[in-house]
C-alpha cells in the first residue's frame, strides 16, 4: 500500500532539487507524476525553483480552502505513479489528512517536501500534521556556516536576526528579508542571543 512521505529540511537543503530529480526518475521510465504546491509561495509562481537553476512547472496550485481530491481528479491517469507536494508546510491540517487518504484510496504515494519549523523554531500547520501522520520521514540535511548540520532557520530583516513578525514572509517579496540555515547552537547564539 502506498504511503505518505515527508521529506523535511531547513532552507537550502535541496528540497525542490530532490523533488524534481525524483519526479524525473519516474518520467524517465514512462510514468506520470503530479506536482503541486500551495499558492501562498510567490517565489516562482507556478514554477519550482532551485538554487542551481533547474526549474519545473507545477501542475496544480493549491489554495487554502481547496479540496485536494477534487483538484487531482481530472489529472490522475493510469500511469500516475506519484504525487509530489512542494512547500507542504503551508498546507492546512485537513489538506494533509486528505493527502493521507489519497495514498490509501488511490494507492498512489504522496511525497511532501517542506520546512519542519519556522524562524521561531515552531511547527507550521502542515509540517506539524505531517510529522504526526506521515509514514516515512526523511531529513534532508544542509550545513550551518560552522559546518554543523543545520536544523533551524533564522530570519534576517535588514541583516539582523529577528524573532518577531508574521509566520509567512516570502524572501524575494521583500528584499530586506532573508532566511539562514542554522545549527542548534548558532540558532541559540545568533537568534535567541544566548551566551555560552
Ligand atoms: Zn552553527
Amino acid at each position: 500500500m502506498s504511503k505518505l512521505h515527508f521529506k523535511y529540511g531547513t532552507m537550502n537543503s535541496g528540497k525542490s532539487i530532490d523533488l524534481m530529480r525524483t519526479a524525473h526518475n519516474y518520467e524517465e521510465v514512462g510514468y506520470d507524476v503530479i506536482v503541486m504546491k500551495p499558492i501562498i509561495d510567490t517565489k516562482g509562481n507556478d514554477k519550482l525553483d532551485s538554487r542551481i537553476g533547474i526549474q519545473r512547472k507545477v501542475d496544480i496550485l493549491i489554495k487554502e480552502d481547496d479540496m485536494i481530491l477534487k483538484l487531482i481528479k481530472n489529472k490522475i491517469t493510469e500511469k500516475t505513479a506519484c504525487i509530489f507536494v512542494d512547500e507542504a508546510q503551508f498546507l492546512k491540517e485537513k489538506q494533509i489528512d486528505e493527502l493521507f487518504f489519497i495514498t490509501k484510496k488511490l494507492n498512489i504515494p504522496v511525497i511532501c517536501y517542506g520546512l519542519r519549523t519556522n524562524f521561531k523554531a515552531e511547527s507550521f500547520e502542515g509540517s506539524k500534521r505531517l510529522l504526526e501522520i506521515a509514514e516515512e520521514l526523511e531529513e534532508l540535511p544542509t550545513l550551518c556556516d560552522c559546518k554543523e548540520i543545520a536544523r533551524f532557520v533564522g530570519r534576517k530583516v535588514n541583516n539582523q536576526y529577528v524573532l518577531e513578525g508574521n509566520e509567512i514572509e516570502i524572501d524575494g517579496d521583500n528584499e530586506n528579508i532573508e532566511y539562514i540555515p542554522l545549527c542548534g547552537k548558532c540558532y541559540l547564539e545568533k537568534v535567541k542571543k544566548i551566551k555560552f
